[in-house]
């Protein structure tokens, strides 16, 4: 069963080193967080796992990394300085700031919220009695647009030159170097450039943990296809990435679907789905897929003056631009899903609770745990070398604990989701019988709790498997 609520995953990330607040010894800097030892490793493995769905496993897709910072005329072609906007309201008693549409979604949901214009924001804040979440009040000034991207300057002197911008999304430098991949490639209809890396928004009300940040990564897909047959590959890519989820674990229960409705589109769009989840404080978007037609190509076209077309390979007469369908995956809201998805807390049969992170292995921090069972040296020896033969056999990432009671250190393991403890024990040294017979060892499944003892020999095929 998933977290109940977000503290009890907020609380684990920092106790035991997934994510921790940013800035932390200068007080912090609000809605920035860091992602600690094994949010890295968490974090990497999902990117890994995408990559390899989506990248590795299809011939029809590749890869780009493009740099953050772009020639400002992108954001001008794409439409983003001319209407990448929220709806701000100030609270006229306290000056906080407010996404009004957001303050409203609880009370007229949020397809509603979304179409709103901007003159109608104030007086149904005011008619449906909005209260400001810092004050009480219900005195809101009337809504003005505001620009999410982060501006900032390029070389040594400020005043110089045009504003440059932190990029709001990863999919314009994938249409930047659209003229270079068909170039290089020679990739034939339909195919897809993925990418996965950092973007920047100016988000007015950011919360909910990782949830909503200024500084997020996305994992995007611009796939293209022939004019006319985006329909069928929007089809598609909902299921595929339907699957991807629930192939990685996800409880489908907590996952849903919701179309935009025709009013809430971007300008890009002509269609686009949300996946959504289920957080502790509601329904919100996982993933966006749109059909973004040839709108970027053919602005990118016009601004930049240079032909973006397709040739036909069998028929050189024919240039056109293709039509886009964009796969859209929030990185750090997949992982706290991940997290979220995985918290899970179990009553043992001597009434303890455990709580356990039951991800999938393949995003499991770390694969394996060695514990020798106690600190005596030449126990730690032992343990040191079935530690170096899984390393030198494996690509497992492997922890080798050996503080606290063993009892401990399980709760350790299972606290952070690792699938297999492995346990050094004086019968593995030949010591005791008891424990164990001679050069064997005791492997713990993290899931069901069972035990079994292995030789040495077999251990590395038992843990791969
Ligand atoms: P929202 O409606 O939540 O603001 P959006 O529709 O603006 O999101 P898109 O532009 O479709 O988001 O971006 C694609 C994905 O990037 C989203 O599905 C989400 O997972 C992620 N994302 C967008 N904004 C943020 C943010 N501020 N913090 C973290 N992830 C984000």
């Amino acid at each position: 069963m998933p977290a109940e609520t977000l503290d009890q995953v907020v609380s684990l990330c920092k106790r035991r080193g997934f994510i921790f607040p940013g800035s932390e010894i200068y007080g912090g800097l609000a809605n920035t967080w860091d992602y600690g030892p094994l949010g890295a490793e968490l974090k990497n493995n999902v990117k890994k796992q995408w990559w390899k769905t989506f990248v590795h496993k299809r011939q029809d897709i590749v890869g780009l990394d493009s740099a953050i910072l772009m020639n400002p005329k992108v954001w001008e072609a794409s439409g983003h300085l001319g209407s990448f906007t929220d709806p701000l309201v100030d609270c006229k008693e306290c000056k906080e700031r407010f996404r009004g549409d957001k303050l409203l979604e609880d009370k007229i949901g949020v397809e509603a919220a979304a179409v709103l214009n901007l003159d109608q924001i104030q007086p149904m804040l005011e008619a449906e009695k909005i209260k400001c979440p810092s004050c009480g009040a219900n005195s809101w000034t009337a809504a003005k647009q505001f620009n999410l991207m982060f501006k900032t300057h390029q070389g040594v002197v400020e005043s110089e030159g045009e504003p440059i911008y932190l990029r709001p999304e990863t999919a314009q430098g994938i249409f930047a170097n659209f003229k270079n991949v068909i170039d290089t490639e020679r990739p034939r209809l339909p195919f897809g450039v993925a990418q996965i890396g950092k973007a920047f928004r100016n988000e007015i009300t950011p919360g909910n943990f990782t949830f909503r940040t200024r500084e997020f990564e996305q994992m995007e897909i611009e796939y293209f296809t022939e004019p006319g047959k985006e329909a069928d590959a929007f089809e598609d890519w909902k299921a595929q990435v339907w699957d991807w989820y629930m192939d990685l674990g996800i409880d489908e229960n907590t996952m849903r679907i919701r179309e935009h409705d025709k009013d809430e589109l971007s300008h890009y769009s002509s269609r686009t789905i949300d996946i959504e989840y289920k957080f502790p404080w509601g329904w919100g978007e996982l993933f966006g897929l749109a059909n973004r037609g040839d709108f970027d190509l053919s602005q990118h076209e016009k601004f930049s003056g240079e032909e973006l077309k397709y040739t036909d390979p069998n028929d050189p007469k024919n240039k056109f631009l293709p039509h886009v369908i964009e796969p859209s995956f929030g990185c750090d809201r997949t992982v706290l899903t991940f997290l979220l998805d995985a918290y899970t807390e179990e009553e043992l049969e001597n009434g303890d609770v455990r709580t356990v992170m039951k991800f999938d292995p393949r995003l499991s921090p770390i694969d394996v745990a060695i514990l020798p069972l106690s600190k005596k040296e030449h126990l730690i020896a032992k343990a040191q070398e079935v530690y170096n033969e899984i390393l030198d056999k494996t690509d497992l990432v492997i922890d080798f604990d050996i503080t606290g009671s063993i009892g401990k250190r399980y709760r350790r393991q299972d606290e952070i989701g690792t699938p297999k403890a492995v346990t050094v024990d004086f019968g593995t040294l030949g010591e005791d019988d008891e424990q164990g017979a001679p050069d064997t060892v005791t492997i713990r499944d993290r899931d069901t709790l069972e035990q079994k003892r292995v030789s040495i020999g077999e251990l590395v095929e038992q843990l791969k498997s």
